[in-house]
């Protein structure tokens, strides 16, 4: 098979068959075929699109470059969450142990934070101690014995995602649709769940900045379970402010504890709820939404999901009395009020700009080889909707000695306060399902 025909037949909507996807993802594995030419192929596919066949081909192409990881133990179902990102986003930290708490098992993989939005791995380690790389045989053991474990991407799993998302990060590659929905699809049917469940992020801080393209990314994913025969269900969530109170890889531990508690702040625990009821509904754990949120709400005011964390948090190496602590976890040595300017109600609170302050702190990368600091971020005291009052503190900066000022600028510049009463932007916008 000559590349460059390939190539040729992407550019000009010719549609490619599976023989002719597999070759090109395993002679990229194995680096027979030169970062230039896939870079080519990659922008042509940017361009031009896939059809459902030749995605279907795609992501089974990326899954089976590596390791599916095979559970023993088949007397549940496995079901995974995940996200598309943002600001604030921690829900995979309390989600995974109170849908395990309900008799679920969750093997979830996750990954880093990278721009603006933060990453589960980075806020787990956080904990001090806390192992994101466990082996394969590990894993799968704890999902057995604890009934959930997080973990960070191994070599072995979808290699040809390493390769790929690296090289759409500099070819101008990664919004589109068929890239990111194999790329996402194929690492987590590479964990041997038999059903997921997507939240899908649309607004200011999200890949999807507009809801029609939410919509197609969740119909797109949604359709590659289907044909891989998983049951998938996608929620189209808000990610137009940041995402419950705390920014930052600490902070949003101490947020996930209250979660876990049944006392994190509305929204977060809302869309844990909700995640959660739809993951057992999937599990056929659950007779129907309501009974899934019951259930999943059950878990986290009984103190049986923050039992569940701390089992997993043990079992990966983490400090149990650090989670205990709120004094470890939300240590920074200096605390800045930002204060509103004027009196209203809280219109804008703009997730690129809280993203970009808590990275100007050291709480976040621009590449992935940069070292980040876990004990700095942003605890916001008004979501949208609120009314504030002149000189209130809008929200608290948590900083060592780095970037204070222009966090502060940066923070300033992403809140917008109006004199109209504001309504509350709804966290839930659409449900799509391959049921
Ligand atoms: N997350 C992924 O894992 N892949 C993408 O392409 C985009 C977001």
């Amino acid at each position: 098979m000559q590349v460059v025909e390939l190539i040729q037949k992407k550019r000009d909507g010719i549609e490619l068959e599976k023989t002719e996807i597999n070759y090109l993802i395993k002679n990229y594995v194995n680096e027979s075929i030169p970062d230039y030419q896939i870079a080519s192929f990659l922008m042509a596919t940017y361009i031009n699109g896939m059809t459902e066949k030749e995605l279907a081909f795609l992501t089974d192409a990326m899954l089976y470059s590596g390791d599916v990881v095979t559970h023993k133990d088949a007397s549940s179902l496995l079901l995974d969450k995940h996200s598309t990102g943002g600001v604030g986003d921690k829900i995979s930290i309390p989600l995974a142990p109170a849908v395990a708490a309900c008799g679920v098992r969750v093997p979830m993989i996750a990954g880093r934070g990278l721009g603006h939005t933060g990453g589960t791995l980075d806020k787990l380690e956080a904990i001090p101690g806390f192992n994101c790389y466990l082996t394969e045989q590990q894993f799968c053991k704890q999902v057995e014995e604890i009934g959930c474990a997080i973990i960070g991407q191994t070599n072995k799993i979808v290699p040809a995602d390493k390769k790929l998302y690296a090289l759409r990060d500099v070819t101008g590659t990664i919004e589109s649709i068929p890239l990111i929905s194999s790329s996402i699809m194929s690492k987590k049917l590479a964990e041997g769940i038999h059903g997921l469940v997507l939240d899908i992020k649309y607004g200011t801080g999200a890949f999807m900045k507009d809801l029609d393209k939410a919509r197609l990314l969740a119909k797109t994913m949604v359709g590659i379970g289907k044909r891989m025969n998983k049951k998938v269900t996608a929620l189209i969530t808000d990610m137009n402010q940041p995402l419950g109170n705390m920014i930052g890889n600490s902070l949003e531990i101490a947020e996930s504890i209250d979660i876990l508690q049944g006392k994190g702040p509305k929204d977060s625990i809302d869309l844990t709820v909700e995640l959660g009821a739809e993951m057992l509904l999937l599990a056929n754990k659950a007779r129907g939404i309501d009974d899934g949120r019951d259930q999943i709400l059950r878990a986290l005011n009984s103190g049986a999901a923050y039992e569940k964390f701390e089992q997993m948090v043990a079992s990966q190496g983490g400090s149990i009395e650090a989670i205990r602590n709120n004094n470890y976890l939300l240590d920074a040595p200096n605390k800045i009020s930002v204060l509103a300017k004027e009196s209203g109600f809280i219109k804008e609170l703009n997730c690129l700009g809280f993203g970009n302050a808590s990275n100007l702190l050291g709480g976040g990368r621009n590449k992935i080889t940069d070292q980040i600091n876990h004990s700095v971020g942003i605890e916001l005291h008004k979501k949208v909707g609120d009314k504030i009052e002149k000189g209130n503190a809008v929200c608290t900066i948590y900083a060592c000695d780095k970037g204070i000022k222009e966090a502060e600028q940066r923070i300033n510049a992403s809140i917008l306060i109006t004199q109209q009463e504001v309504i509350a932007p709804k966290l839930c916008l659409d449900r799509i399902s391959s049921n």
